[in-house]
């Protein structure tokens, strides 16, 4: 590449958790090639939560160069192997989002067909007993994937809670050692280039100008640039997803350091507990059309295991996404570009896909379009099909004890959901493109987890010898037992391998 054709300097707008992820990404890509300086304001606060994710979040920790170890014990991290869903279905069901696949479904193709076939003539145990994430989090135990070709433990995929603000300030220690400049103040608003409108300054309430050549918006919900500076709208999916509030606060642990969050539905939204090694995050989600706050906060109080660590952060938000990510040289990552209520947790992935398809798409200094459609394409693919993930959760349900219930089951759902359910429905086949973020595992336990039973399974299915595989399933099933029955406890692990955290309490 001809040096003088490069972007020189990219400006990052936001020192929260996508602010600092994604200058730590460039950094560790670019060297110096490219000068990365970071605007935060030290009177608007960050978002404040954010404590549970999923196992890509490991390659981006190895993309970017953090020691695993190290981040556990700067972050009081935990290990997550899942999700449990408690309510959903109905009041008193329960069941397990697991990572990982179920069985060893690279080794027979269609696992899930042939059980299905097995189950219909009732020679075959519940499905759960196929994951190893599911049936290590039962237990409380852990331990990290095997890396060894054929070993059933590399299923056993995992992802961390941690404290999201030691985290930023983790990462933040981190880019200051490779280079980045760190400005402090309050934006006010951006100057553009009179004949196309790019962006070319943030202008500081002290006065001072920040230029750039790319501006990356990290300035969580107020989007100022991709949204106030250059007038990109707001795409609302509150009618499918329609919580909008959420108040969190940390306490006391009490009960056991579980690898895995537990979600458990409320007449009016739902609630977290999300164990770190020095607290546990708790926090309800709600829509203020189906419940008032004092409500919800007292839901919140009453269903604490220990005292209260820290004053209630209350957060107002719509489901939804800016219509377009990249618009001119501006790129909004994280809350900027859009929200999806945590019941996944996929926000902090969507911060992470953002930062690989930037430098994917990272454009030289004429900034040719047709990059910022590729990633357009791509980032609304992503946040679309997660959205049609999060739906289903509330859509297929039992439940009918409240407004909010009745509502979100009898609500049209998009076409593309209502595809995917009714085939699954008819033959248990998962109609999944490779690039989806949640793959058939994900789909598999929450439409089962949601009371959907395929009709049928594939014709293809009925040619086998159901005695073999009945034997081979069986196998499978006391073997998982075995090898489960092996790992350490969760906490102990914790210990053993000195990941304890080296934080202060807040
Ligand atoms: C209730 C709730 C629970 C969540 N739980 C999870 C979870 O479990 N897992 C997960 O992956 N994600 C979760 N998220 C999402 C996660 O918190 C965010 O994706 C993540 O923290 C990124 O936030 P951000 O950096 O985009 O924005 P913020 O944290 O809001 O940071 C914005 C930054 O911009 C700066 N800023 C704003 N305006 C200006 C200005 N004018 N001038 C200068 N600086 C400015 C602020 O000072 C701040 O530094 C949750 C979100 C909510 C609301």
């Amino acid at each position: 590449m001809v040096k003088d054709k490069w972007i020189d300097k990219v400006v990052i707008l936001g020192g929260g958790t996508a602010g600092w992820m994604t200058a730590a990404a460039l950094s560790h890509t670019f060297g110096h090639a490219v000068e990365i300086v970071l605007v935060e304001s030290d009177a608007i606060g960050t978002v404040g939560v954010g404590e549970a994710t999923i196992p890509p979040i490991r390659t981006f920790h190895q993309m970017i160069g953090i020691d695993e170890a190290e981040f556990i014990r700067a972050t009081g991290a935990t290990f997550k192997l899942g999700i449990e869903f408690r309510g959903w279905l109905n009041e008193n069901s329960t069941y397990f989002h697991p990572f990982g696949a179920y069985g060893v479904e690279r080794d027979i193709g269609y696992f899930f067909q042939y059980w299905l076939r097995l189950k219909e003539k009732g020679q075959v145990a519940d499905f759960s007993e196929f994951s190893l994430c599911t049936l290590a989090a039962r237990s409380n135990l852990f331990a990290p994937a095997s890396e060894r070709p054929g070993d059933p433990l590399q299923h056993l995929q995992s992802a961390y809670h941690f404290d999201a603000g030691r985290y930023a300030k983790y990462l933040k220690g981190v880019c200051i050692a490779r280079g980045v400049s760190h400005r402090i103040g309050d934006m006010l608003a951006a100057e553009h280039n009179p004949e196309n409108g790019h962006v070319t300054g943030l202008k500081l309430k002290s006065g001072e100008l920040v230029t750039g050549d790319l501006f990356i918006d990290c300035s969580g919900m107020r989007a100022m640039l991709l949204g106030q500076a250059l007038g990109v709208d707001y795409e609302d999916w509150s009618h499918w997803l329609p919580m909008n509030r959420a108040c969190a606060v940390p306490c006391e642990q009490k009960l056991a350091l579980t690898p895995y969050t537990i979600s458990t539905a409320r007449p009016f939204g739902w609630q977290w507990r999300i164990p770190l090694q020095h607290r546990v995050g708790n926090g309800v989600v709600y829509s203020n059309e189906f419940a008032t706050d004092e409500a919800a906060e007292r839901c919140l109080l009453d269903g604490l295991e220990g005292e209260p660590l820290a004053p209630i952060n209350r957060i107002k938000f719509t489901a939804g996404r800016r219509k377009t990510h990249w618009h001119k040289n501006v790129v909004a990552i994280g809350l900027a570009s859009g929200f999806l209520e945590p019941l996944e947790s996929t926000s902090i992935q969507f911060i992470q896909s953002s930062i690989q398809r930037l430098i994917r798409y990272f454009p030289d200094a004429g900034l040719a379009p047709v990059c910022a459609q590729a990633f357009n394409r791509e980032a609304t693919r992503e946040i679309e099909n997660v959205r049609d993930f999060l739906i289903l959760h509330y859509h297929a349900t039992e439940r009918d004890d409240s407004e909010l219930w009745r509502y979100v089951k009898t609500m049209r759902i998009p076409d593309s959901l209502q595809e995917r359910i009714e085939l699954f429905r008819e033959r248990g086949q998962l109609n999944i493109a490779a690039e989806e973020l949640f793959q058939s595992t994900s789909w598999h336990a929450v439409l089962l987890g949601q009371g959907i039973r395929p009709r049928t399974y594939m014709p293809t299915m009925a040619l086998q010898d159901d005695a073999m595989l009945a034997n081979a399933y069986s196998n499978l099933e006391r073997n998982f037992k075995k090898i489960v029955s092996r790992l350490p406890d969760h906490a102990a692990y914790i210990k053993e391998h000195r990941l304890t955290s080296t934080m202060e309490r807040p």
